[in-house]
């Protein structure tokens, strides 16, 4: 048998003709687990076979761990000859690849700093404190937000104050044109702008356009639904020359209207791509028939969406079950009782399981009780690995390194480790910089201005100096991440500030493994780029997914009960899974009580990808207690728990209630 006739024998009918359709524009538009991703990766698997070399494809999907399982699925597939590899990323890592080669077209150098979160915040913080007004009444998180929405939405400042309705609105929009500033004369971009500026880009250099699109004869995306407008304008203008253009994805999955991902680019597709062929896949791969029964029920609250139904090639299975608990921390001890039973009497391994939920405050008890008892655990789609203090100092000490002039990340670690640089020098080296227009790290080395200090200062602002001179020499000479990183925490001494900062062992021991963390990335990375540098490990972390905050090649490990937000499991199954916390105000969230239907249907899609993630066993629970802002307080069954049940008469008066009660809440506030 041919290797093509192998390949499409491992499909059925509609997901083979999806593969077999080698050109042209294509839409593949299914329910959960029915094979769109495998679809993807047969079909480049397939192109190759047919003549396309493998450097000529794009795939974009929607995370980089996504993006790495794909890869390696398709190199299971198909032997790829030498290192010739498709693209495949996020939109972010695509965006900042195209950025990094004509980055001066617009103004930036070609080696702009990338912003973080909080390089973010405290750009925002300094707008506020240069406003007449002080920036009454507005909070930088709110503010980093808005613009986030503002960006997903393709709209710079002016366009932002064009549409503002209130004077609040103007402000914080006036903010943000000061914030834009701020960051073109830093010469960076903020994790939103990779998109902004590449659409810019492509406006204002057609030929740019023409160059980045010549690169590719296909183009794939998984996961179409969540597309924001730049993401899209992107894609499709990227396609546009060849119309080779195959999209995926699942208008009941899309959860990131919030962030701009409109489900009418898919419903659009046959207006851009009017010769489009559109596959619908009907059959299940994933899960039983009581589970899919369940997500079906659910789904179906949702008014404005094709009707369809998921069936299960894989036939009947136990019923998911729904457990009631006291409080959050019998949730989790039940829980984990339940993971723990099927790992003792060898049913499952741990990493078979998943445990679901829909805000990072509830991980803490689960973690807690897998300490207890021993199971090891990891935790994916919590944002806190990379917005560590340790791992922000490290990451400002290496960006300092790679590009002297990014004054954010200077400023951060100038006194951090402590080294006697006070305040009063750091103002007096900001006013230097401000006043004669350089950059801070040039006056730092200034002769003029270091001869203002005492001795003992000025010897440790030397030493600092010589510090990032000896690092940024190391670097350049091609040194690996694991070592740079190595002798920076080394020369810092930084375990001892992790002491210094530390007001628990415990708390200095979760410091330490931070730093090992980020170790391990640096030592996956030198693993997986042997020509790579600096600018590029940087460039990696800096689009790492926030949803993925581990060492980025890490699999699944057989032997971790996996943790992981409902948004972070997009795209992923497990055998087993737990889906805790069904509760008013968590699920769907409180956010979106207030907000009307639109938000509640994509809380119920949400709960409808985490119900599609189960293989075989479906175990929802909810609490009838839940402690928050330290207050003990009663809690309601979700409404998605009544639909599920196919309870909608309790739905409905569940949801009138938590209607009503999160319009008290408005008032008095
Ligand atoms: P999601 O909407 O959650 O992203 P999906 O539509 O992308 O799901 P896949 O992840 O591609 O679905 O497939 C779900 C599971 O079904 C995978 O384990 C996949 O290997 C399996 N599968 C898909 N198609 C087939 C098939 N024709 N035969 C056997 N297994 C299949
Ligand atoms: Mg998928």
């Amino acid at each position: 048998m041919s290797q093509s006739k192998r390949l499409l024998a491992e499909l059925n009918p509609a997901q083979r003709q999806a593969v077999e359709t080698l050109a042209g524009p294509l839409l593949v538009l299914a329910g959960a687990g029915t094979g769109k991703t495998r679809v993807v990766t047969y079909r480049m698997a397939n192109l190759i076979l047919h003549g396309t070399p493998p450097q000529r494809m794009l795939a974009v999907t929607f995370t980089r761990k996504a993006a790495g399982e794909m890869l390696a699925r398709l190199k299971r597939l198909i032997r790829l000859r030498g290192n010739r590899c498709p693209t495949v990323g996020t939109f972010h890592s695509l965006c900042l690849e195209i950025l990094r080669r004509h980055a001066p077209r617009l103004g930036f150098p070609r080696g702009f700093a990338i912003y973080d979160r909080g390089d973010q915040l405290g750009v925002i913080r300094s707008v506020l404190r240069e406003l007449a007004t002080g920036g009454v009444g507005f909070r930088p998180a709110d503010l980093a937000a808005l613009f986030s929405t503002w960006k997903a939405q393709g709209l710079w400042p002016h366009q932002a104050a064009a549409k503002a309705l209130d004077d609040r609105t103007h402000v914080a929009a006036m903010i943000y044109r000061r914030y834009q500033n701020t960051l073109r004369l830093a010469g960076a971009m903020d994790f939103d702008d990779l998109l902004l500026m590449t659409e810019r880009l492509f406006e204002e250099h057609p030929q740019v356009l023409e160059e980045e699109a010549a690169r590719f004869d296909h183009v794939l995306v998984d996961e179409y639904q969540d597309t924001n407008p730049p993401q899209y304008r992107i894609i499709r203008r990227l396609a546009a020359p060849h119309g080779n253009f195959c999209a995926v994805g699942d208008d009941d999955q899309s959860i990131y209207s919030w962030r701009g991902a409109e489900v009418e680019h898919i419903l659009r597709f046959r207006r851009d791509w009017p010769q489009a062929r559109i596959v619908r896949l009907e059959e299940n791969y994933r899960s039983t028939q009581p589970i899919l029964d369940m997500a079906n029920r659910v789904i179906a609250f949702n008014l404005a969406r094709h009707p369809k139904k998921l069936r299960s090639a894989r036939g009947p299975g136990p019923k998911p079950r729904i457990v009631a608990y006291e409080d959050e921390e019998e949730e989790a001890r039940g829980t984990v009782a339940q993971i723990q039973a099927a790992v003792r009497s060898r049913q499952a391994r741990p990493g078979d399981h998943a445990v679901l939920f829909r805000t990072n405050d509830q991980l803490r008890p689960f973690e807690a009780e897998l300490r207890r008892v021993g199971l090891d655990y990891t935790v994916v789609g919590s944002t806190s690995f990379f917005d560590r203090k340790e791992v922000r100092d490290l990451l400002a000490y290496l960006k300092l390194v790679q590009r002297p002039e990014d004054d954010v990340a200077l400023l951060r670690v100038i006194n951090t480790p402590g080294r006697g640089i006070g305040q009063q020098t750091v103002e007096s080296l900001l006013a230097c910089s401000v006043r004669q227009s350089r950059p801070v790290w040039r006056v730092l080395n200034d002769p003029q201005w270091l001869g203002g200090l005492s001795p003992r200062v000025q010897q440790a602002v030397k030493e600092f100096a010589a510090l990032v001179e000896q690092l940024r020499h190391q670097a350049r000479s091609g040194c690996e991440m694991h070592p740079l990183l190595e002798q920076l925490i080394r020369q810092t001494d930084y375990p001892r500030e992790i002491q210094r900062i530390s007001k628990t062992q415990d708390e200095a021991r979760q410091r330490q493994q931070a730093v090992e963390g980020l170790l391990e990335t640096a030592a996956a990375f030198d693993r997986e780029h042997t020509a790579g540098g600096l600018r590029e490990f940087l460039d990696q972390v800096a689009v790492a997914d926030r949803a993925f905050a581990t060492a980025e090649n890490e699999r699944f490990d057989a032997d971790k009960v996996v943790l992981i937000t409902l948004h972070g499991a997009k795209g992923l199954e497990f055998p087993r899974v737990f889906f805790v916390g069904l509760e008013e105000g968590l699920l769907p969230h409180r956010h979106s009580l207030a907000e009307g239907d639109r938000a509640i249907d994509e809380e119920r899609r949400l709960c409808y990808v985490g119900i599609t993630r189960a293989q075989d066993v479906l175990v929802l629970s909810y609490c009838r207690h839940r402690t928050r802002r330290g207050r003990r307080r009663p809690s309601t069954p979700s409404r998605f728990l009544y639909e599920a049940a196919g309870q909608a008469d309790m739905a409905r008066q569940v949801a009138q209630l938590a209607g009503q009660v999160a319009a008290r809440e408005q008032t008095s506030r």
